[in-house]
């Protein structure tokens, strides 16, 4: 079995991906071709933003909006503690100090009361300046928009929503890549929209920074000459391929994909709740299932229920084996676990399960029964 299975979707889809990519090495406009710029207006469209910029990866386009908010030294970036190293490393890259904040325990997202004490923190400290928040939505689920957008607001920071796991999911309606100032999300193959590489994009509704988001992902080129830098940029673009790759792709994420994992994430609750802590999805909100993770007691019932599944052939990942403030990279920040009491539990008792549209329903009912025979013996 597999974690999340690549290649029933490739063969569920292969005819249209085949051809996108002929089609490209027929047309030899390898680079920003015009496979891009349509995938571009679709994103736009799909989740309510006036621009999608997209660029080789989920981390550049995290970078690339930082740059275009001027983020850099002496700036504080605020970001969820549990979360891909990305949230956070691409503040540091650019100079900026990531401020790592706790979790909320139910739905593993930034705790808007611990942030809002971060930003407090930093302020008496007085030696950032507090400049970007970075909720991330997680393992599929939007952050607390409704709280943290107010928070922003009252102490004058700008919002980056990371939404590399989210795409797809919603909250009252609205899709995820269309919070706060600018939204980033990834293409990597197993996130809810993968492309069959490295890929990403920069979703935003202000006309001028769309200008400067597409000169930053190619040197800080002005518009009209590409030999005229007007200021330091990366060089960051979607392959016309991997657009070609993700235009019947988004066709079936939005017709039926995002459908059925939504399928096999209920069925899975249904039958696990009452055994282990099933995921939390608070209403009005939509999850696009990035992962599929439940709580465990403690770290033993933990490694009991992956090795009764690893025995039948069946994976399971822990998502995360750690907190970014337990990281080596940011050993130098000094960050206290006692700041991070609901992190510290996530990182002891979380696992995620197999999931992805086409696994079946004897699959589920099978993995789940390994589950509640393991725990309940
Ligand atoms: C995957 C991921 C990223 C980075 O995306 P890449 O395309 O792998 O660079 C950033 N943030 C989160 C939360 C992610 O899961």
């Amino acid at each position: 079995m597999q974690f999340r299975d690549l290649k029933a979707q490739y063969q569920a889809l292969k005819p249209e991906i085949d051809k996108g990519i002929q089609d490209v090495l027929d047309s030899a406009g390898f680079i920003l071709g015009k496979p891009v710029a349509e995938l571009e207006t679709q994103l736009a469209a799909y989740t309510g933003r006036k621009h999608c910029v997209t660029c080789a990866s989920g981390t550049d386009a995290l970078q690339l909006a930082l740059m275009a908010m001027d983020v850099g030294s002496g700036d504080a970036v605020f970001t969820s503690d549990f979360t891909y190293f990305a949230s956070a490393g691409t503040a540091s890259i650019l100079g900026a100090e990531a401020v790592l904040v706790d979790i909320d325990t139910r739905t593993f997202n930034l705790s808007p009361d611990a942030l809002e004490a971060a930003v407090q923190r930093v302020l008496a400290e007085g030696r950032l300046t507090p400049k970007v928040i970075v909720p991330v939505d997680l393992f599929g689920l939007p952050a607390d928009y409704e709280r943290i957008l107010p928070i922003a607001g009252k102490y004058g920071l700008k919002v980056l929503e990371d939404g590399a796991q989210g795409f797809g999911g919603s909250m009252n309606s609205k899709r995820v890549c269309s919070f706060g100032d600018m939204s980033a999300t990834s293409f990597f193959p197993a996130k809810p929209l993968g492309c069959f590489g490295d890929g990403g994009a920069v979703f935003l509704d202000d006309d001028t920074l769309d200008q400067r988001l597409r000169s930053l992902r190619v040197q800080g080129k002005s518009p009209e000459d590409k030999y005229d830098n007007r200021e330091i940029g990366i060089n960051s673009r979607l392959d016309t391929i991997q657009a070609a790759i993700l235009l019947p792709k988004l066709k079936a994420f939005a017709a039926y994909e995002l459908d059925a994992v939504n399928h096999v994430a209920d069925r899975y609750t249904e039958l696990l709740a009452g055994t282990v802590v099933t995921p939390y999805v608070p209403p009005g909100f939509r999850s696009s299932w990035a992962q599929y993770t439940i709580m465990l007691a403690d770290n033993a019932e933990r490694t009991r229920v992956q090795a009764a599944l690893q025995k039948h052939g069946i994976p399971s990942m822990i998502y995360y084996p750690r907190g970014l403030h337990q990281q080596k990279a940011y050993s130098g920040l000094h960050l206290p676990d006692a700041w991070y009491p609901n992190t510290l539990h996530a990182v002891q008792t979380v696992l995620s399960l197999p999931l992805h549209p086409y696994l079946t329903d004897a699959e589920i009912d099978r993995i789940s029964g390994i589950i509640i025979e393991t725990i309940r013996g």
